[in-house]
């Protein structure tokens, strides 16, 4: 049995050793298995290349694939993705948030036949702001959506070879990793398992790129919020029409005040715009991803790889062999 570990690095040089160490320990402990780490080094601009070089040097079970510069975890987890042959493929952090301690457990849960299968933690040790940023985005992201991604999951996890055949067909830009691993279908199963605190360095995320993600994330999966600013302008203009009336049958009657259908209109006229604003501002959110995927720009850019065989885009039919 093949194993492949996908690792997504962005200037991770300190953890990049022990990561290594515990990878090796984990993937060692899996029974009968042939394995091998993908490291998809998105651009790091530390150490971070040459030291899985060096390791490559030392065990040849390390392999890279080269971004030609930072394109995002998700890019590069679907670029490793592309490149692994395995039966059943890992992909995990690199920053040891993700213990590799836990990769027997997900091929043990494959091994029982979940071809899907989901690495939840069962606590989450982020503080503040990103805390309350992620505990909201799956509240939001579960009622947006009319399948679940269960809470608590992020890209640690195991897909079996049927699995990564689809999820490399899939042929959107705008890749929310853990929704289309889910989209895909296929006997899905959770493992659980306690989170830690990131070994070294700061996350590499800033707090812009998360919320960027968080859109990504629920404009590409969810048509909620065009829906919602349907019935919202209904419900709205519903409303003026009955005002209308309202102040029509007043003037008739002879009842008008003109101070007072002053604020009226202001007030109407300002509520209006700006419903008007959020509701394009929705529209934008959708028109900028179809532009994303209408240019056809691959994903990402591969400018060199150790270890792992050239593989078709993201997003192709798999290349015949000649
Ligand atoms: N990462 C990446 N490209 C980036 C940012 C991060 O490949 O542009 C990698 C990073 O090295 C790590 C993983 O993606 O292995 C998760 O990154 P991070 O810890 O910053 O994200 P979080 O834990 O906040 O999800
Ligand atoms: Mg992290």
């Amino acid at each position: 049995m093949k194993l492949s570990v996908v690792v997504p690095i962005y200037n991770e040089e300190d953890n990049l050793p022990e990561l290594s160490r515990r990878l090796a320990d984990a993937c060692g402990r899996v029974e009968g298995a042939q394995w091998q780490v993908i490291y998809v080094d998105d651009g790091s601009t530390d150490k971070s290349v040459e030291i899985i070089v060096a390791q490559r040097r030392a065990d040849a079970r390390f392999t890279l694939v080269q971004l030609s510069r930072n394109f995002g975890p998700y890019p590069a987890l679907s670029a490793g993705l592309a490149h692994a042959d395995a039966d059943a493929v890992v992909t995990i952090d690199g920053d040891l948030q993700d213990p590799p301690e836990v990769i027997p457990d997900l091929v043990a849960c494959w091994r029982g036949g979940g071809q899907v299968v989901l690495a939840a933690r069962r606590s989450r040790r982020d503080r503040g702001i990103r805390r309350l940023g992620t505990w909201a985005f799956h509240r939001i992201f579960g009622v947006l959506n009319d399948f679940h991604v269960p809470a608590n999951t992020g890209i640690f996890g195991l897909l079996d070879r049927q699995a990564v055949e689809e999820f490399n067909r899939l042929p959107e830009r705008n890749r929310y990793v853990p929704g289309l691993r889910y989209w895909i279908g296929f006997d899905r199963r959770v493992v659980y398992y306690d989170r830690l605190d990131r070994a070294h360095g700061s996350p590499k995320q800033s707090l812009r790129r998360l919320v960027h993600l968080a859109l990504d994330s629920i404009f590409s999966f969810s048509y909620k919020p065009l829906k919602l600013m349907t019935v919202a302008g209904v419900l709205i203009s519903s409303l003026g029409f009955l005002i209308g009336v309202w102040y029509m049958l007043k003037r008739l009657l002879g009842y008008e005040t003109a101070p007072l259908g002053f604020t009226t209109l202001v007030t109407l006229v300002a509520f209006l715009g700006r419903i008007q604003l959020v509701g394009i501002g929705v529209l934008g959110q959708y028109l900028g991803r179809i532009y994303d995927e209408v240019k056809q720009r691959p994903l990402y850019i591969v400018r060199r790889r150790e270890g792992v065989a050239p593989s078709p885009d993201v997003g192709q039919e798999p290349h015949v062999a000649p």
